[in-house]
């Protein structure tokens, strides 16, 4: 008998999770869960709970590492509409947990909101990014938000303000199991400045990512006051391999994946960069991924 009985049209058995990430890698999940609703969504995680399985929810993957062994638990993802549509009322912005970054920054160009701009190119959902504080140069996506809505490990919906989250580098507060949605507020430009900004911005940064085919992650934070592109760039990284895992030719900070790559060659990959780092700049980077 399944934990998820009377809940089949909304779960999977033993769905592989490789084409759910950026690095096209990782084995499979035990369940994964597509709920339409809240209400479906607390079912699911209650019966997780019941049957003492992990949860996770999943973004765009543009952030994880799924092991070989894949996830022995229920992976939720927030693609239905219910999570995935946004609102504007004045100079604030309601976006789904679901809603693709890509999306979010497309929305608020279009109403000369300032700022989101700054995250043109970077894959991901809303959920995913403010569950990391993605960040830039330019800003990081936790200094516009003024209230999100969440779902704790407990089954619980809760709504959080501004004065009740913490965003720093790579960091946030926003640790419960699910980000259901979330409400930003923005200072207003013209929507033709904000979009020429994100038009050279986008192509900038499309120079220095992998080519849109190579399935690729952003592997480290920044360190020490510097970036980990110019850490690793210092350290001489450029040209490492482990099995099927390369360092990007265009940018160190990402490693690339080849045909026959595996998550255990991007581990191996992961140790050997940062040793060298360690030997040649006595700099222990972090990393920036999620190991599932
Ligand atoms: C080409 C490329 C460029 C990138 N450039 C940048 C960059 O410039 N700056 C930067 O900061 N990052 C960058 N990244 C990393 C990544 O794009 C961001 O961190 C992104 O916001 C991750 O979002 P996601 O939805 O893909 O999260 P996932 O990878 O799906 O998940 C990441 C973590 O968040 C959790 N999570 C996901 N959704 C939710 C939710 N709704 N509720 C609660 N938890 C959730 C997951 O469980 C996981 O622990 C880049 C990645 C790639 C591949």
């Amino acid at each position: 008998m399944s934990p998820f009985d009377g809940l089949d049209h909304i779960v999977q058995t033993d769905v592989p999770l490789g084409p759910f990430n950026s690095l096209r890698l990782g084995g499979p999940t035990a369940f994964l869960a597509v709920p339409t609703c809240s209400a479906e969504l607390i079912a699911v995680v209650g019966r997780a709970r019941q049957a003492g399985l992990p949860v996770k929810v999943l973004g765009d993957g543009a952030n994880v590492l799924i092991p070989s062994a894949g996830f022995p638990g229920l992976v939720i993802q927030l693609s239905a509409p219910e999570f995935t549509g946004t609102s504007v009322d004045g100079q604030r912005l309601t976006a789904g947990g679901g809603v693709k970054l890509a999306h979010f920054v497309s929305v608020a160009a279009r109403e000369g909101f300032k700022g989101p701009e700054q995250l043109v190119g970077i894959p991901g959902t809303v959920g995913g990014a403010l569950h990391v504080n993605t960040s830039t140069v330019g800003g990081n996506i936790g200094a516009w938000v003024q209230q999100a809505t969440v779902l704790t490990a407990a089954g619980e919906i809760l709504t959080r303000s501004r004065d009740q989250m913490n965003f720093s580098y790579r960091q946030s507060s926003l640790n419960e199991l699910a980000i259901v949605s979330a409400v930003f507020e923005f200072e207003r430009d013209s929507s033709e400045a904000v979009v020429r900004r994100m038009q050279k911005l986008w192509i900038v940064r499309k120079s220095k990512q992998p080519l849109l085919d190579e399935p690729c992650a952003y592997v480290f934070k920044d360190q020490g006051g510097a970036t980990a592109t110019q850490v690793l760039t210092k350290a001489g990284i450029q040209g490492l391999k482990s099995g099927g895992i390369e360092v990007s030719d265009r940018d160190p900070n990402f490693f690339v994946a080849r045909p026959g790559a595996t998550s255990d060659h991007f581990l191996q990959l992961v140790q050997m960069v940062k040793q060298q780092v360690l030997d040649r700049s006595g700099i222990e980077l972090e990393l920036s991924v999620d190991v599932w």
